[in-house]
């Protein structure tokens, strides 16, 4: 039987990442390009959790003001820098993001975000209702006003994930699920697994949803599930609009504001297949993957309004995915407070594939101890308490 504990003999750091979403293979990523020797086990495969079950914005028009915006603004830079580099150069594209009001309250929650993103150096333009229809055809009448953020991109999670596990060289062992951390002498060692123990000198826990069980984060993390709706193609040369339609909805949501009139939190993502990614819904406590009919007619029924012409296009297949969000609304991203050789990296709720370069980037750094490219001390695990865990071996 292949024996599981990991070579010490290249004097490298050995490093166990748990997770091979795109948090995990944006650390192992990194993690390997300083020289370390790194291993990711995922229960599953490559990008079977949310990574593969979500849009790609990689948009810092719909942060939230504060380090959210901040980090987003620093990753979409990593993601640039890595398509320079050749490693993500037919991934990640750049393209504006559209946000849209439908109502007065809206067009202020616009008029603020602009505000917020301007203050940050990014650029804004806002758009009356003649000018958003000029760029976007088939509008509809209900949208009073936009703003174009003409600085964002886009990039699929799992053709992310596949392309920064092969630039690794990190091996993934699939169907591996880490069962329990391995404690020794007050700090973690390694993992168990069904296979058997791995050893390592540092462990990070990338495992999205399966995160909480291993790092005594329970009561922390919050699923939220998004159904998503895919249609057939608008057109066959590329995307069928300039950038995404982002309603105001969404970004209150991601502001925590509550609007005195309901307002769905809507995009409408125009792929570069042609097709349209509609979605999409924020299921609080949710973590099942079923897709149901009141939830896919909602959002079509709220697309429609902002966009009659969609009326012509045929579904071709709806999909759900889970967001892991956190009590406090913000990633956890560090040391584990207690146990040395431990480091945790998740709870990036609806903004993963945007945040993972700079997330994984500041990891690589702690868990080899360079210094930080990133101050990400905002989201350290420590905020939490001392995260006891609740079955170490
Ligand atoms: C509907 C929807 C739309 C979204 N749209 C966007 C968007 O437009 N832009 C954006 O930035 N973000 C978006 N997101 C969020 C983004 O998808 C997530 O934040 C991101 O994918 C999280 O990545 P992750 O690596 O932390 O987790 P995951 O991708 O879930 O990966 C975790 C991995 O850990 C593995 N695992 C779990 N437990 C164990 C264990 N015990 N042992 C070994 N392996 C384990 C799992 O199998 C999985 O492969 C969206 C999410 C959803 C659901």
């Amino acid at each position: 039987m292949l024996t599981p504990e990991i070579s010490r003999s290249h004097g490298a750091r050995h490093v166990i990442v748990i997770g091979a979403g795109i948090v995990g293979a944006a650390t192992a990523f990194f993690l390997s390009r300083a020289g370390a020797h790194v291993t990711v086990l995922d229960t599953s495969t490559p990008a079977a959790g949310a990574s593969g079950a979500s849009d790609g914005a990689v948009s810092v028009a719909s942060k939230r003001p504060g380090p959210m915006m901040e980090l987003a603004c620093a990753s979409r830079a990593i993601y640039r820098q890595l398509v320079q580099h050749g490693v993500l150069t037919d991934i990640y594209h750049a393209r504006p993001t559209y946000l849209f009001a439908r109502t007065d309250e809206e067009v202020a929650v616009i008029a603020q975000q602009g505000a917020d993103l301007m203050e940050l150096g990014e650029r804004v333009l806002p758009l009356t209702h003649a000018q958003l229809m000029q760029r976007v055809p088939g509008l509809g009448r209900h949208v009073l006003a936009g703003m174009k953020v003409p600085d964002d991109g886009h990039a699929l999670g799992y053709r992310v994930v596949d392309r920064l596990l092969q630039v690794a060289n990190a091996p993934v062992r699939r169907f591996t699920p880490v069962q329990r951390l391995v404690v020794s002498g007050g700090r973690v060692v390694g993992v168990l697994t069904p296979d058997g123990p791995w050893v390592a000198d540092a462990v990070v826990v990338a495992a999205g949803l399966g995160t909480a069980a291993l790092v005594g984060l329970d009561n922390i993390l919050i699923p939220r599930k998004g159904q998503l709706i895919v249609t057939d193609r608008a057109s066959l040369s590329g995307a069928a609009l300039p950038g995404p339609l982002m309603s105001a909805g969404y970004l209150a949501a991601k502001r925590r504001m509550v609007l005195s009139q309901s307002s769905a939190s809507l995009v409408i993502d125009p792929l570069v297949t042609g097709q349209f990614l509609i979605g999409s819904s924020r299921e609080t406590g949710f973590a099942d993957r079923q897709t149901d009919i009141h939830t896919v007619s909602t959002l079509l029924r709220e697309a429609l309004a902002v966009v009659p012409a969609l009326a012509q296009r045929r579904v071709i297949r709806t999909f759900a995915g889970i967001r892991i969000g956190t009590q406090d609304g913000l990633p956890i991203v560090g040391r584990h407070p207690t146990l040395p050789g431990l480091f945790i990296a998740t709870g990036m709720e609806g903004d993963g594939i945007c945040l993972a370069p700079v997330v994984g980037s500041a990891v690589a750094d702690m868990v080899l101890g360079l210094p930080a490219k990133v101050d990400v001390s905002v989201l350290d695990p420590a905020r939490f308490g001392d995260l006891p865990l609740s079955d170490p071996l």
